[in-house]
């Protein structure tokens, strides 16, 4: 089984998607990696759900990507009288720590630390930006606000602060209890929500202790604002545009996706743009044009992944969303312009012997047309640095570890495979063209070009290429 497309495909689960049927279909359709949405699962539900796909990736025989993704510091207001009010434009309204239900005057925010944040000017984003608050006097137990953009208000709708650097860490209790089950579980990537500053991420980092990567989700402004430093300290970035185009203006959103895409890749880290890529196929079967080209956006800037939200985890056509998006990445993938645009965005090598060789690993392979790059990659990164060239030919990952093939799902082009280190350079040879064979990457009679440390199983020593015949005698015994 292999995609015929370099850009990854990450679907979220949910009701719509959880019995092992439907996410063998959805693996089938194309989907490289699932998201477990922690804000909706139960412990129990995210442990049943990673050992169906396990079961899953038994019966293709594929390495297969999970993220968890972990809810976040959620701002909610209290209750209201009655259940909702209407919040008329110019009126004052006033956020306080008095837990009494609220009228079209008050309501309570149970975020003590938030109160004492606030500050004149600050705006204050209610229900996903739906209403709209401007602050004009504060206090630690209460915030004075203006309605700017008036409307109907109900219980605990959740509350953004665009202007306000909140006190708090970017992980809840909830958060800190979800991560250990998750990554006690096995998943192989974690997503941190609402991440404002590189601390947030060394946090979660020393709770993981390895056990999974790291994606910084970028949705607020104090992150875009130390996008570099995060970006640093994390494994992967998602464009999490939802809560992004709540938080900044709508219209800025296109802009941040690229610069947040080309700084991803600059530093060969894998990156996801996520959210409302194919929204309307959570009730209908077909998408919008606009839709499609927005999916198509992604592929052509070279991002990692594309993801599906709601669209697979609780609309009515799951299968068919990943397939459409399978469709448009091969599609898009075998415009002309695409490889153009592709190249036109490489960066230039980092100095390192890994970032040297796979520099001309790719100039060899282009210059000699050959079927495919192979990376013997135990810890998966030497398979990053080579999936930075962004080559056109297949880029084939070879590791003795199913972790790091997992956790290479995510990435840009590379077809992981699990297979015991190499006894020496023959085998390592042998096998790689073995492999690429049975795969279906190269045929008998050509050539592919090898990457490898040696000697074996020395981490970061990547300090060989091999170019290879794929003989007749690699079609047997595989
Ligand atoms: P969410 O994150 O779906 O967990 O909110 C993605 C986003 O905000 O775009
Ligand atoms: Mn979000």
């Amino acid at each position: 089984m292999r995609r015929q497309r370099k850009v990854k495909i990450l679907a979220t689960l949910g009701p719509a998607s959880s019995s092992k049927e439907m996410i063998g279909k959805l693996f089938a359709a194309g989907a490289d990696v699932f998201r477990i949405n922690m804000s909706h699962t139960s412990h129990d539900r995210m442990r049943e759900l990673i050992a169906t796909i396990r079961e899953v990736e038994d019966q293709y025989g594929r390495p297969i990507g999970i993220l968890a993704d972990l809810q976040g510091p959620k701002l909610r207001i209290g209750e209201f009288e009655g259940g909702a009010v209407e919040l008329e434009n110019g009126a004052r309204f006033t956020l306080d720590n008095d837990q009494r239900p609220g009228d079209t005057t008050r309501v309570y925010l149970p975020h003590p630390e938030i109160l004492a944040a606030i500050e004149p000017g600050h705006t204050l984003l209610l229900d996903d930006g739906k209403v709209r608050l401007k602050a004009l006097d504060c206090s630690s137990s209460h915030a004075t606000t203006e309605v700017v953009v008036g409307g109907r208000m109900s219980n605990r709708k959740g509350v953004s602060l665009p202007d306000t650097e909140i006190p708090v860490s970017a992980m809840t209790e909830k958060d800190r209890s979800d991560l250990e089950a998750a990554v006690n579980t096995g998943v192989d990537w974690v997503a941190v929500s609402f991440v404002q500053r590189p601390e947030d991420v060394a946090e979660v980092r020393k709770i993981a202790r390895g056990r999974a990567l790291i994606m910084s989700k970028i949705e607020k402004p104090q992150a875009v604002a130390r996008l570099d430093e995060i970006l640093e300290a994390s494994d992967a970035l998602m464009v999490a545009r939802g809560d992004l185009g709540v938080e900044m203006p709508l219209e800025k959103v296109p802009g941040l996706q690229k610069r947040i895409v080309r700084a991803a890749r600059k530093l060969g880290k894998p990156v996801v743009v996520a959210t409302q890529m194919l929204e309307s196929m959570i009730t209908t079967p077909v998408p919008t044009r606009a839709e499609v080209s927005d999916v198509a956006t992604a592929v052509f800037e070279g991002a990692d992944a594309v993801m599906l939200s709601a669209e697979s985890a609780a609309g009515k056509y799951p299968v068919e969303a990943v397939a459409t998006m399978n469709r448009i990445a091969e599609e898009v993938e075998r415009d002309i312009l695409h490889r153009t645009i592709i190249n036109a965005q490489r960066n230039e090598p980092e100095q390192t012997g890994a970032d040297a060789i796979a520099a001309a690993a790719r100039t060899v392979a282009e210059t000699l047309d050959l079927a495919a790059l192979i990376a013997w990659t135990a810890s998966g990164s030497t398979g990053l640095r080579v999936a930075r060239e962004r080559a056109e030919m297949p880029l084939l990952a070879l590791s003795p570890n199913i972790s790091t093939g997992r956790r290479l799902a995510l990435v840009w082009g590379v077809h992981a495979i699990l297979t015991a280190d190499a006894r020496d350079i023959n085998d390592m040879v042998e096998r790689a063209c073995r492999h690429a064979y049975k795969d279906g990457f190269a045929k008998p009679g050509q050539r592919v070009l090898i990457i490898a440390g040696v000697p074996f199983g020395t981490p970061g020593a990547t300090n060989m290429v091999r170019i290879a015949f794929v003989g007749s005698d690699d079609i047997e015994g595989v």
